[in-house]
């Protein structure tokens, strides 16, 4: 246990470095930012912000001796730059962790390494994979790193299709089956330094063109896959040695079947809920998790409906009065775009 506050470095200033940045200071935790957006919203909720590109070096030095210990928004931070960092100070989670989930491919492996059942893929490294496709159509291509809310992503009905496609093949893509839904849920974990674990209810997330619209508290699940996504989750942050919050998002099939469809390394849009129908949100958890502070138990005050509010959209929900039950979070973003994550609103109602 550290007697004084750390110093925070966040790398990504983004909605998630906001939040973060945020409960940090409810902790009295200084947090220093470094972001390659000049308009990053994290700079109306941090300390400092260093503007830079992530792999410029000698920015990176410059922010790491600012701070005694450093996480990160997003997974896919130049290598490099990681291991430059670590050579001074830590990060958590342990950024050899990033190589695994941040590729859809290994990911996948490892996840069915631990008796985990994921969607039948297959690796789409060059041109001869692609025949006998079979087997995973209809299927959703994904560029195998890189990808969020959907982006990189092609549903492929049958093989001419795929043989058609203009995809390029210097970059590795996975062929997923599709799954016919049943819904999708995921689960918020925290697991500290000590390996203690605080871990959330499953939560209920419904999507529109592949990007998160809401997520509910109670998941309308059965005590059977409430119980096995938690346990599943506890075991995938176990094996990976995590520290932090870090999410596990679920399909669940037509015959009940849960399926992993991904790991998120760090706080997750699904868990904004957490910050008005728990003690403890898994912002806070996270920060108390990476600053080796204590584990409070989790208690959950509300049930809760969270919706993502995307481009022009925030412009209406700036001029609502709200009621007592409803949360408005506006990420301050200077530009709304199209499909942008601009903020949410928590409704919350009794248990
Ligand atoms: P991202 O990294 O962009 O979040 P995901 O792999 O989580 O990508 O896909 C986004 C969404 O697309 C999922 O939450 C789900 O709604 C849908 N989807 C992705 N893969 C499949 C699949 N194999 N079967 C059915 N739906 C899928
Ligand atoms: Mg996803």
């Amino acid at each position: 246990m550290v007697n004084a506050m750390p110093n925070l470095g966040i790398i990504g200033g983004g909605q998630l470095g906001s939040l973060l940045a945020s409960a940090a200071r409810k902790l009295n935790i200084k947090t220093v930012v470094i972001t390659d957006d000049k308009d990053a919203p994290a700079k109306n909720f941090c300390d400092d912000l260093i503007f830079a590109q992530y792999d410029d070096l000698t920015k990176i030095k410059e922010f790491t001796n600012k701070v005694d210990v450093i996480t990160f928004e997003f997974e896919n931070i130049p290598f490099e730059t990681l291991k430059q960092i670590l050579k001074i100070k830590p990060i958590f989670p342990n950024p050899s962790i990033n190589k695994i989930v941040q590729n859809r491919i290994l990911e996948k492996q490892f996840v069915n390494s631990l008796g985990i059942k994921t969607t039948l893929f297959k690796p789409i490294t060059n041109k001869e994979h692609i025949v006998n496709l079979d087997d995973y159509l209809p299927g959703i291509l994904k560029t195998n790193t890189m990808g969020y809310d959907g982006k990189g992503q092609y549903v492929i009905k049958d093989q001419s299709e795929i043989e058609n496609l203009n995809i390029n093949l210097n970059q590795e893509y996975i062929l997923e089956k599709k799954i016919d839904l049943e819904k999708e849920i995921s689960v918020i974990i925290t697991r500290f330094q000590n390996g203690e674990i605080s871990m959330y209810e499953p939560i209920e997330n419904l999507h529109v063109d592949q990007i998160l619209n809401k997520s509910i508290i109670p998941a309308k699940i059965t005590k059977d896959i409430f119980d096995k996504a938690q346990y599943q989750a506890k075991l995938i942050a176990e094996k990976l040695n995590y520290v932090g919050t870090m999410c596990v998002e679920y399909f669940i099939d037509k015959k009940n079947n849960l399926l992993v469809n991904e790991i998120a390394p760090r706080v997750h849009n699904s868990g904004h809920l957490t910050l008005n129908a728990y003690n403890i949100s898994q912002f806070e958890n996270h920060i108390r998790a990476v600053c080796d502070l204590e584990k409070i138990k989790l208690n959950k005050t509300y049930n809760a409906e969270m919706k993502n509010i995307l481009g022009f959209e925030i412009e209406k929900y700036r001029k609502i009065k709200f009621s007592n039950d409803e949360f408005f979070y506006d990420y301050l973003k200077v530009e709304a775009k199209e499909k942008r994550k601009m903020g949410h609103i928590t409704r919350v109602n009794k248990i």
